[in-house]
C-alpha cells in the first residue's frame, strides 16, 4: 500500500499557521527596494537623472558616461539595501522569467578585494543563454544572444540581488523574449495614438498603454500537492474524482479567507510593496481554494514586469507557508479554472484617459474615436488577438465551456449600443448646422460620464468594455501579458494610423471639417465591424453557429490557434508597425508549437507512470483482497458462497474491467506518441499531438476516476480532491 498519500495528509494537519509582520504602512514601505526616481534623484546628478527621465520618456539613447554614472549610483544604494550580486532580469520565450547572479565582489589584480559595477555590466550582458529556445533564429553553436537595460522599467533589489528590467536579443538583433516586441509595439500605439488624439488636444505629446490585470491562482498545501507527480510534473491533475462537495453551493466566492491564505497574502502584499507592485485587492474566487488578487493598473511595460515578478514572489512566499501555488489554468476537473483578465486603456501624458467619456462633446468625440477604433481594430484581427493566449493549458478553458469562449467578440453595453447606432446614421460628407447641433447635443453630448449599465455587465464576454477601459477576458493565469499586450497594441496602432489618413484624406481632398471627417470615418467603421459585437450569452450552442455565419474564427486549440501568426496578413502587419520581423514571427510560432507539443508530451509520460505504476499496482492490491475473501468464504460455504460473494465479485469484474481498458487506452496513447514524436515537421507533430494523443487523455482519466470510487479509499495513491481542496 502506498503510504505517501497518508503521510502527506498527516504533514499537512501538523501545520502551524506562520505569523506574518505587517510592518505598518504600506503607503511608507511602497517601492522601498526600487530605484525609481525618487531613488535616482538622490543618487544621480542632475544630467544623469534629466538623461535617464529622457530614456524614459521618449526612448532616446543613454550614453556611456551617463551609464557609468548610473550604474555607480544603483551600486551604492544596492549595496546599502544589502544587495551582493546583480543580474539582468530579462523574459524568454519559455514565458517565465530568467536571471543570472553575478557578484558586486571583484578582485583587483594587486589582492585587493572590491565591489565593481560600471556602465558596461549595467547596459549589456551576455548570459549563456543557449538553451532557452529561439525557435531556430540563433544556432546552439553560436549561442550569442545579449541582454540590454531597459531603462523604463525600474531596477529593484530582490533578496540580495539588484534586479535589472533587460530585453533579451540576438547578435543580430533579433528579439529573443517577448519584452522587446512588446515595447516595440508599445512604441507604435505611441506614435499612432500620440498623432490622433492631437486632433483633440494639441499638446498631448505622448500616449501609454496601461494595463490592470487580475491575477487568479490556487493554493495546495505543499505536501499535499507533492505527494501528486501529476502536480508536480504538470501543475495540474490529470486524474481526480471530483469532490463531493465542490463549488455547487458557491460558498467560497467572497467568502472569508482561510487563515492560512490570509497569512500567505498579507506577507505576499508586503513584498510587493517593497518592489513595488501596488497590489490593491485579494478576495476568494468561484472555486474552492481559488483566488484573485489585483494591483492598481500601470504603464503595460512595467504592469506585464510587475506581474512576472509577482508569480515569482508568489512561489516564494508560498514556500515559507508550507503552500503551493497553482498558476495552471485548469488544475482541477469541474471545478472553475484560472484566468488573468487584461485591464487596457490609453492614457495621455497630460493624464486623460483616452476610453473614458467626458464631460464635453469635444471630450466625448475623442473617447467614441478611441473606443470605435479599437472595435474596429480587434473586428479586423480578432483571430490574431485569439493566438496571443493559446497554449496548452488555457485550451482547457477557451475550448470547452469555460470562462470565454474560444471566439472574440465585444460587449459595449445598451447605452454605448445605442450611441453606435445613433451614429451610424449620420450623414455623408459636410454636416448641416442642425445635424451638428443634435449630434452635439442629444448623441456625443449625452453619453454620461459614468457608464451605468456596465456595471451589469456580461461575464463572458472575451472582450468587454467596462466603463472606462476594456477587459480582455480570456487571458490565462500563467500567460505572460507581454504576449495579449503586444498583438492589442499592435493592431490598435496600426488601426489609428488607418484612421489618421483617412480622416486627413477627407480633409484635405474633400475639405471636410476636422469633427465631419471624423464622424465619417467612424460611421463607416462601426458599419464594417459590426459581426464583432455581441451582448448576449457567449457560451450557447446558438452563439456559436451565429458566429460562424459572422465568418468570426473559432479555433478551440492551440496548434490551430497558432496558424495565423504567419500568415500573409499578419506577417505585414508585424512588419509595417515595426514590432516584429518575419523571422522573428516564424520564431515565435515555432517556439509557441514546441512549448505545446512537450506540453501534451509530458502530460501523456505522466499518464503512463500514473497508470503502471500507481493506479493499476494498487487497485490489484485491492482486488486480490476481494479475491481471498471470495475464496475463503466459498471453502467455508461451499455452493452456496454465490450468494454471500455476488458484491464482492462484482467489484472484482469491474475492477478487471477497467484495468483492461485502462491499460488498452494507455497503450494506444504511448503508440500515438510515439507515432508524433517521429515527425520532424513541428506544425504536424503539434498537431499529431493534439489530434492523436491528447483524445486519449479524457478516456484514460475516465477509468481511473471510475476505479477510484471504486477501491478501498486505504488503497488509493493519489491524494483525493477532497484533500486537496480543503484549505483551512
Ligand atoms: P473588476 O473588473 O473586478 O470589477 P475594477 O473594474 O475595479 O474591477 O478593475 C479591475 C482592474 O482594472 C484593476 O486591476 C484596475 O487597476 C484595472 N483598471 C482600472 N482602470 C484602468 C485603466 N484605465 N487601464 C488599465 N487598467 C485599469
Ligand atoms: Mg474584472
Amino acid at each position: 500500500m502506498s503510504r505517501q498519500r497518508f503521510d502527506a495528509i498527516a504533514e499537512s494537519r501538523k501545520r502551524d499557521r506562520v505569523s506574518v509582520d505587517e510592518q505598518g504602512r504600506r503607503s511608507e514601505l511602497f517601492a522601498n527596494n526600487v530605484f525609481n526616481s525618487e531613488r535616482m534623484l538622490q543618487y544621480l546628478t542632475k544630467d544623469a537623472l534629466a538623461s535617464v527621465q529622457s530614456a524614459i520618456f521618449s526612448g532616446s539613447k543613454i550614453d556611456r558616461k551617463i551609464a557609468d554614472q548610473v550604474a555607480e549610483a544603483m551600486k551604492c544604494w544596492a549595496i546599502e539595501m544589502g544587495a551582493t550580486h546583480y543580474t539582468h532580469w530579462f523574459q524568454p520565450l519559455t514565458g517565465a522569467t530568467a536571471e543570472k547572479h553575478d557578484a558586486f565582489f571583484d578582485l583587483m589584480p594587486d589582492g585587493r578585494a572590491l565591489e565593481k559595477f560600471g556602465g558596461g555590466q549595467l547596459v549589456q550582458q551576455e548570459p549563456d543563454a543557449s538553451s532557452f529556445p529561439s525557435g531556430g533564429i540563433r544556432n546552439t553553436f553560436e549561442a550569442r544572444g545579449y541582454t540590454a537595460w531597459d531603462p523604463t522599467s525600474p531596477a529593484f533589489v530582490y533578496d540580495t540581488t539588484l534586479c535589472i528590467p533587460t530585453i533579451f536579443v540576438s547578435y543580430t538583433g533579433e528579439a529573443l523574449d517577448n519584452k522587446a516586441p512588446l515595447l516595440r509595439a508599445l512604441g507604435a500605439v505611441d506614435e499612432a495614438a500620440t498623432a490622433v488624439a492631437r486632433y483633440f488636444d494639441k499638446t498631448v505629446v505622448k500616449v501609454n498603454a496601461t494595463l490592470g490585470w487580475e491575477q487568479e491562482y490556487f493554493l495546495v498545501d505543499k505536501e499535499l500537492a507533492f505527494s501528486r507527480i501529476d502536480i508536480s510534473l504538470t501543475g495540474r491533475t490529470l486524474v481526480g474524482h471530483s469532490a463531493a462537495k465542490g463549488q455547487q453551493l458557491d460558498d467560497h466566492y467572497f467568502g472569508v479567507i482561510p487563515l492560512r491564505a490570509i497569512n500567505f497574502m498579507k506577507e505576499l502584499e508586503v513584498e510587493c510593496m517593497r518592489l513595488g507592485i501596488p497590489l490593491k485587492t485579494r478576495h476568494n474566487e468561484v472555486a474552492p481554494n481559488q483566488f484573485e488578487l489585483a494591483p492598481v493598473y500601470e504603464e503595460a511595460n512595467l504592469a506585464v514586469d510587475h506581474n512576472l515578478l509577482l508569480m515569482d514572489v508568489m512561489d516564494r512566499i508560498a514556500d515559507r507557508h508550507h503552500l503551493k501555488v497553482l498558476f495552471h489554468e485548469k488544475p482541477f476537473a469541474d471545478i472553475n479554472g484560472s484566468g488573468k483578465h487584461n485591464n487596457w486603456s490609453l492614457a495621455t501624458d497630460t493624464g486623460v484617459n483616452l476610453l473614458s467619456p467626458g464631460s464635453t462633446p469635444m471630450k466625448n468625440l475623442q473617447f467614441l474615436t478611441f473606443f470605435i477604433n479599437t472595435i474596429k481594430a480587434v473586428d479586423t484581427y480578432e483571430e490574431l488577438l485569439r493566438s496571443s493566449i493559446a497554449s496548452a493549458g488555457n485550451d482547457h478553458r477557451l475550448g470547452s465551456n469555460e470562462a470565454p469562449p474560444a471566439i472574440f467578440s465585444i460587449f459595449v453595453g445598451k447605452q454605448l449600443s445605442s450611441v453606435l447606432d445613433e451614429l451610424e446614421g449620420v450623414s455623408k460628407g459636410k454636416l448641416s448646422p442642425e445635424e451638428k447641433t443634435e449630434l452635439k447635443l442629444n448623441v456625443v453630448g449625452k453619453i454620461p460620464e459614468i457608464l451605468l449599465d456596465n456595471t451589469d455587465r456580461n461575464r463572458t464576454s472575451p472582450f468587454a468594455f467596462t466603463g472606462n477601459k476594456f477587459e480582455m477576458r480570456g487571458v490565462g493565469s500563467k500567460t505572460n501579458c507581454a504576449k495579449p499586450m503586444t498583438i492589442l497594441n499592435t493592431i490598435v496602432a496600426k488601426q489609428l494610423q488607418e484612421f489618421k489618413k483617412e480622416v486627413d484624406a477627407l480633409v484635405d481632398k474633400k475639405s471636410l471639417k476636422k469633427d465631419e471627417a471624423v464622424f465619417n470615418v467612424l460611421r463607416e467603421y462601426i458599419k464594417t465591424s459590426k459581426r464583432i459585437r455581441f451582448d448576449g450569452d457567449g457560451y450557447s450552442d446558438e452563439w456559436e453557429k451565429e458566429a460562424k455565419r459572422r465568418k468570426l474564427s473559432n479555433n478551440k486549440n492551440t496548434p490551430q490557434a497558432l496558424q495565423v501568426l504567419t500568415s500573409k496578413e499578419s506577417l505585414n502587419l508585424f512588419e509595417s508597425m515595426g514590432v516584429m520581423s518575419e523571422k522573428e514571427v516564424v520564431a515565435r510560432q515555432e517556439v509557441e508549437l514546441e512549448a505545446y507539443i512537450l506540453h501534451i508530451q509530458i502530460e501523456g509520460r505522466v499518464f503512463n507512470e500514473l497508470v503502471y505504476n500507481h493506479i493499476i499496482p494498487s487497485v490489484i492490491e485491492y482486488q486480490n483482497i476481494l479475491i481471498k475473501n471470495v475464496l475463503g468464504l466459498k471453502e467455508i460455504y461451499g455452493a452456496v458462497h454465490r450468494k454471500l460473494t455476488d458484491g464482492q465479485s462484482g467489484i472484482i469484474e469491474q475492477i478487471a474491467e477497467h484495468v483492461t481498458e485502462l491499460k488498452k487506452q494507455t497503450d494506444a496513447m504511448i503508440d500515438a506518441r510515439r507515432k508524433a514524436n517521429k515527425l520532424t515537421d513541428t506544425h504536424k507533430k503539434a498537431f499529431a499531438y493534439c489530434d492523436n494523443v491528447k483524445p486519449y487523455f479524457d478516456e484514460i482519466r475516465m477509468h481511473c476516476d471510475k476505479l477510484e470510487r471504486l477501491v478501498d479509499n486505504r488503497f488509493w495513491p493519489l491524494t483525493k480532491y477532497r484533500e486537496l481542496l480543503s484549505i483551512k
